[in-house]
């Protein structure tokens, strides 16, 4: 489908968390006590004020930029962006314009057609954030609308790439890849509502361009795209055409609607913001220090523990997944690292989004209990799995969490085995009790025997799990399979 290459291009706003705001001194936790409460003459825009730049906000900006391997610019300009909007209470808004903070840079993403791909970054540059309109009523009736200025002149960057995505999965990586570099900067804190929100520009190559505005989270960016493209490409196969405009992404309805053609940049009269001098940054960039970012930490992850390419992306994806993994593995890396690996790829993130709890629901150290008794082979993985549940369940459930061999004793998951009369009291069953199971089983279901010496497969997998549940899921499957065969020769001669 060459003739209908799809073509994403990105731009992110994000809050910079710092203390205070980009040009006064006021909190920038703007929910703690209420709307309109950290709030000051410079913030809300009152005659004869003067904005003083927060350092803070610039040394983050420059981090990000460094991350993104930009080149920051020795010289940056603020300038003023004039339009009306109630949110807005100066009328205009201070941004960088014609001398970003920085431009030319790249973030690596898991392409399409699989292996790293480069997206390239046009810009990044420092502004501050509008107030906050809430609309009272719903969205098709709004009876009235109130405005809060907490977030007035909240630091943002804004992060533009070039139009390198070729599909809403591109646009989805390319932001999860986004956040979780802001996040090892330190920069960001994306629990915070309405921190990270998303234009995009979205296109069937060779007709106009659509932007859709203000998506604010990052699977309605994946869900506003493919809803657009697919409206595209409807209108161009009933030979109709694409029009240039500005659409609005109706997130409860998963479509997107027209609002407005798109202004021309001229419209806002941008002109330098004559109370702010030039940012000059030269020799501070130089001092700016990078932590490990993602692709490091997932190419240290593959060669220090042995991770698998994919789950060294899923665990590194996420920074406080990483901390989570490496907590864990710490007690005894050789014997952890493999097994920490898989089960918290493969299970524990299932069990999380299920339950949509996050990573910091669970302590590290009661995992590694738990995978210390998998290691030891006192549980097999299905009852490993049971433990996970319990305790995921008791603290989602506020219960008082037990470690997870309480959990196993309480339950009675202690591995069966056939051998050794040490294991087998824990299970409550008699000696011998895979033997006894199986024995039990064979003479229950003398059909399935003779099913199973017909040549049916399906037979012996249906004898071992009835066997399974005698034992109620304890027994060790390698051996259960392996006495089951044995038995089976036994009657047949
Ligand atoms: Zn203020
Ligand atoms: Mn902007």
């Amino acid at each position: 489908m060459a003739g209908e290459q799809v073509i994403v291009g990105l731009e992110v706003h994000c809050q910079l968390d710092t203390k205070s705001k980009l040009f006064c001194g006021c909190s920038t936790d703007y929910r703690a006590e209420g709307p309109n409460t950290h709030v000051c003459p410079v913030c809300l825009g009152l005659p004869g004020t003067m904005p003083v730049l927060n350092k803070r906000s610039i040394e983050y900006a420059m981090r990000v930029a460094k991350a993104l391997n930009c080149s920051v610019l020795p010289e940056s300009e603020f300038s003023r962006k004039n339009y009306f909007y109630p949110d807005l209470d100066k009328a205009y808004q201070i941004t960088q314009y014609d001398k970003p903070l920085a431009e030319g840079g790249y973030l690596e993403i898991e392409g399409d057609e699989g292996g790293e791909k480069r997206i390239r970054i046009t810009r990044v540059h420092v502004e501050e954030d509008p107030g906050r309109l809430v609309h009272m009523g719903n969205a098709e009736r709004g009876r009235y609308s109130l405005v809060d200025y907490n977030r007035a002149g909240i630091p943002l960057i804004e992060i533009v790439s070039e139009p390198d995505m070729r599909s809403p999965k591109e646009a989805r990586k390319f932001l999860n890849k986004l956040r979780a570099t802001l996040e090892y900067l330190s920069v960001f804190d994306s629990e915070k509502e309405g921190s990270l929100r998303v234009d995009a520009n979205i296109s069937i190559r060779g007709s106009e361009r659509v932007e859709v505005k203000n998506i604010t989270s990052y699977k309605g960016v994946e869900k506003a795209l493919t809803f657009e493209i697919t409206r595209q490409k409807n209108l161009l196969r009933r030979g109709q055409k694409v029009d240039r405009e500005t659409r609005h992404f109706l997130e409860a309805r998963g479509v997107t609607t027209s609002s407005r053609s798109k202004e021309q940049e001229h419209d806002y009269r941008y002109f330098p913001e004559p109370d702010l001098r030039p940012l000059q940054v030269q020799s501070w960039v130089e001092r700016v220090v990078l932590p490990e970012l993602p692709d490091a930490r997932r190419e240290r992850f593959i060669a220090q523990y042995g991770c698998s390419l994919n789950h060294a992306r899923t665990l590194t994806g996420d920074l406080r997944l990483a901390n989570f993994y490496e907590k864990v593995v710490s007690p005894d890396p050789a014997k952890f690292a493999t097994l920490a690996d898989t089960w918290i790829s493969d299970t524990l993130i299932g069990e999380l989004n299920y339950r949509t709890m996050s990573i910091d629901a669970v302590d590290p150290a009661g995992f590694t209990g738990l995978l210390d008794l998998l290691a030891g082979g006192s549980i097999t993985d299905k009852s490993g799995i049971e433990v996970l549940r319990v305790m995921l369940d008791r603290h989602r459930d506020h219960q008082p969490c037990e470690t997870p061999a309480a959990i196993v004793d309480s339950l009675n998951l202690r591995k069966v085995s056939s051998g050794t009369s040490e294991n087998s009291p824990a299970c409550g069953m008699a000696h011998n009790p895979v033997q006894t199971a199986i024995a039990e089983v064979l003479t229950e279901h003398k059909g399935a025997v003779e099913d199973y010496r017909k040549g049916k497969k399906g037979a012996f997998n249906f004898l071992v799990g009835q066997v399974m549940k005698k034992t109620r899921g304890c027994a060790d499957p390698g051996e259960l399979n392996q006495l089951l065969v044995e038995e089976l020769k036994k009657k047949e001669t």
